[in-house]
């Protein structure tokens, strides 16, 4: 028998339809795929020689739970000179990717009854987490017509005296929008007085086109005192499979707990990836983080051109992350439909906005190829043509 806690889950519509797209080429079909949610790009050779280098050294045995100083410090160096944020190393702790930081920060801070603002649409996996742990999700709606973001009246609307978490996402997926410095201020302002925690998931930080990126807890010191920043290399350096994440919170209190629930569950990440993320972090990687940048902006530019040049869809430029969120209300209301359709006609994979809780748009991945771009867009086109 399952508990209750597990069968609150429910499996990833992301992975789903990546599984599915895998096994249809596998079938030796002809299929594109826009779904999954990582770079295209293999993680930089300096990265894999520090690995490399740890293995050779024998750097295989348990380390402290929460990672090595020299990697705690590799961090707090990177968030004092990216984010402006002063953290000792106490105040840092490494996890196997962001994820397990979020699910070691949900763990540790929801239960039963508290409640915890998530705005809409959303990583598919805040919520999970949240019901998971027993706790409410209350979801602030968003649209492409406030490009995505929440505005501090909506916030102030959605806060009640239950109110324990606000996650926060930018540059976001599934959209690429990226609070600005005064839109954080304002949001900030609205939570001040509360004990509201601001979950600040900045994995997307590096993979910035327009605008400027700022961190929450950098805005005020109310937000630094209230933010517990959450950043990794999956998404920047291409590390997705090294799992590598962390969180830093002004409270230490807040990451002593964490560490004795990873001290009880999984204890230190990977000793090979800790030394394979300092390089990834203390800037060795600069030159490969701006050639993938580069290459983002490029295949972004093409894809939200060819996209809105199709009759019925119309997308948000995004200005982060690699992600495009298209609007098709003008020729579908069910996403699940029109993604499961236009897999099974065009071969073309993409994920359904109801799985990031909007209906009426689908995310596809620009983390591929311009060419796969252009003729994954053609026949995308060709589909929707056929709807009409
Ligand atoms: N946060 C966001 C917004 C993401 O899109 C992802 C990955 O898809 C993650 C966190 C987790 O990344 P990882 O666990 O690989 O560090």
């Amino acid at each position: 028998m399952l508990t209750d806690r597990v069968n609150t889950l429910s499996e990833s519509i992301t992975i789903a339809i990546t599984t599915l797209a895998q096994e249809l080429k596998a079938e030796g079909k002809d299929i594109l795929s826009f779904s999954a949610g990582e770079p295209d790009f293999d993680t930089p050779q300096v990265i894999k020689d520090a690995a490399i280098a740890a293995i050779n050294e024998g750097f295989t045995k348990y380390t402290a739970v929460d990672g090595i100083v020299e990697l705690r410090v590799a961090i707090a160096a990177k968030l004092k000179k990216d984010n402006g944020l002063t953290y000792a190393p106490n105040q840092i702790i490494t996890n196997n990717g962001a994820k397990h930081s979020l699910f070691n920060l949900i763990s540790a801070t929801i239960q039963k009854g508290a409640e915890v603002i998530i705005p809409s649409p959303y990583w598919v996996t805040y919520p999970e987490l949240v019901n998971y742990c027993g706790g409410k999700v209350v979801e602030i709606e968003t649209t492409d017509e406030t490009s995505f973001k929440i505005t501090p009246e909506q916030l102030k609307a959605a806060i009640t005296p239950k109110s324990r978490m606000l996650i926060l996402t930018s540059p976001s997926n599934p959209t690429g929008s990226i609070y600005t410095r005064d839109e954080l201020v304002e949001l900030g302002k609205v939570l001040e007085g509360t004990d509201i925690i601001v979950a600040s998931d900045e994995m997307y930080e590096k993979l910035t086109y327009d605008g400027t990126f700022t961190s929450c807890a950098a805005v005020s010191e109310d937000m630094y005192k209230r933010t517990v920043t959450i950043n990794g290399l999956s998404k920047s350096v291409a590390m997705t499979g090294w799992r590598f994440g962390y969180m830093a919170a002004a409270d230490t209190e807040l990451i002593k707990a964490t560490k004795k629930l990873q001290s009880q569950s999984t204890s230190n990440i990977n000793t090979i990836t800790q030394k394979a993320a300092i390089a990834g972090l203390d800037g060795s990687a600069d030159a490969d983080i701006e050639m993938m940048r580069k290459a983002f902006i490029e295949r972004r530019d093409e894809a939200v051109k060819l996209v809105n040049a199709i009759d019925g869809l119309s997308v948000v430029k995004p200005d982060g992350a690699f992600y495009l969120f298209v609007n098709i209300k003008e020729v579908s209301s069910d996403s699940l439909d029109f993604a499961k359709e236009l897999l099974d006609k065009k071969l073309v994979a993409v994920v359904p906005g109801v799985a990031f809780g909007s209906e009426g748009y689908f995310r596809m991945s620009f983390a591929t190829d311009i060419e796969t771009i252009r003729t994954g867009i053609a026949r995308i086109a060709e589909f929707v043509a056929e709807l009409k």
